[in-house]
């Protein structure tokens, strides 16, 4: 017991401690291995790496960094705007989607109040919901899809957050745009609907929920430059809503919260379409090539909407570990309740095929 425990907040403590996947060099530290022949599938990160538009943009905001950014993300949020289709006041910025989830924690969530999640949703709701205090009600999912009609009977009079992500993490699979649509609608209009759209980029359809928002419902979307644009290491998503519920998740925002060189990245990976094309189209082909290759292991695996494909393997840990020893980096989803599962994520032709080499060994044990 720290000897801290009687000064910080007690819903810190209840906290659980999100276990990122691990990095290169710890792997190669750890375990005597060349980081150069680590293939890392943990963390859904594009194997194309960013856009050379984007790193070229990002290394010329590198000369003027003694300069504090712009606060309000002036030419990014212009871009998103006719990217997004939505105006330039229904839009933020944030240090990676993540932090716009906390800032919805921070706006809207307190004591006691209820947000209704999927059983094993990716774990930052909970955490952001337990960190304000709040309670996270979880809905469990049906062969594997969040359960839209279970998570719409969840809501109570203290239900004030419900967040979906479609394609979700850690399961890849997604929700029928018109399901997403109705179940937005059918919410009371005291709960705020957050749509975790960090995948959405990989899908050929997205479901679009700003007619809604339009018409004032409490819907709020979240998108990030961390997956199919490559700048996870930058940190940097957005999300858009209503004016009024930006403003306020305005307040909550810290100055400066989004950095020069994230900015200028963003901005010029928009601009890259034709790499955002060839980054999806990778990706399909990779995502069916190596579902094709773990369906040949007859192991069950789940149908993936996303850039990562989520595995029974039996015993999650074991295989991660075995793996891990192969120089292969998965992530095992214990975490999320799923102790026979690993996440493994769409490499380029011979990752997959580094993973998909490992996991056989590790089935042939
Ligand atoms: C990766 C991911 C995010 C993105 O997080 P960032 O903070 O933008 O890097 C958000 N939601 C889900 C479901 C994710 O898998």
């Amino acid at each position: 017991m720290s000897r801290y425990n009687n000064m910080v907040k007690t819903e810190l403590l209840s906290q659980p401690v999100y276990q990122p996947g691990k990095p290169i060099d710890y792997v190669a530290r750890d375990l005597g291995l060349d980081p150069n022949t680590i293939v890392k599938l943990a963390s859904n990160e594009n194997p194309l790496g960013a856009s050379p538009l984007g790193i070229a943009a990002g290394k010329a905001a590198i000369e003027d960094i003694h300069l504090y950014p712009d606060s309000g993300c002036y030419e990014l949020v212009k871009a998103l705007s006719s990217w997004c289709g939505v105006e330039m006041d229904q839009l933020i910025v944030g240090n990676g989607s993540n932090e716009i989830l906390e800032l919805i924690g921070h706006a809207l969530i307190g004591e006691d109040d209820e947000v209704v999640i999927g059983q094993g949703a990716f774990i930052v709701y909970k955490l952001v919901t337990m960190l304000f205090g709040g309670k996270a009600v979880e809905v469990p999912t049906l062969e594997h899809r969040h359960d839209l009609n279970g998570m719409r009977e969840a809501i109570t009079s203290r239900t004030k957050v419900v967040f979906l992500a479609s394609p979700d993490n850690p399961s890849g699979s997604a929700n029928a745009n018109q399901d997403i649509i109705d179940f937005a609608e059918s919410l009371p209009d005291s709960v705020l609907f957050v749509f975790d759209g960090a995948y959405s980029e990989y899908l050929d359809d997205p479901p679009d929920l700003r007619p809604l928002i339009e018409r004032g419902k409490p819907v709020f979307c979240t998108r990030t430059f961390s997956k199919i644009f490559g700048l996870a290491g930058l940190r940097i998503g957005y999300g858009f809503g209503d004016p009024e519920l930006v403003a306020l998740l305005n307040r909550a925002r810290e100055p400066f919260n989004v950095n020069a060189v994230a900015q200028a990245a963003a901005l010029a990976s928009l601009e890259d379409r034709q790499w955002l094309d060839d980054c999806r189209k990778a990706n399909a082909q990779g995502r069916t090539a190596l579902e094709n290759r773990i369906s040949a292991l007859n192991i069950e695996y789940i149908k993936s909407s996303a850039n990562f494909v989520t595995v029974r393997v039996g015993n999650g840990i074991e295989a991660f570990e075995w793996m891990q020893k192969d120089g292969v980096i998965a992530r095992p989803l214990a975490p999320y309740g799923m102790r026979e599962w690993i996440r493994i994520s769409v490499g380029k032709e011979y990752e997959n095929e580094r993973a998909i080499a490992s996991l056989t060994s590790y089935l042939n044990r």
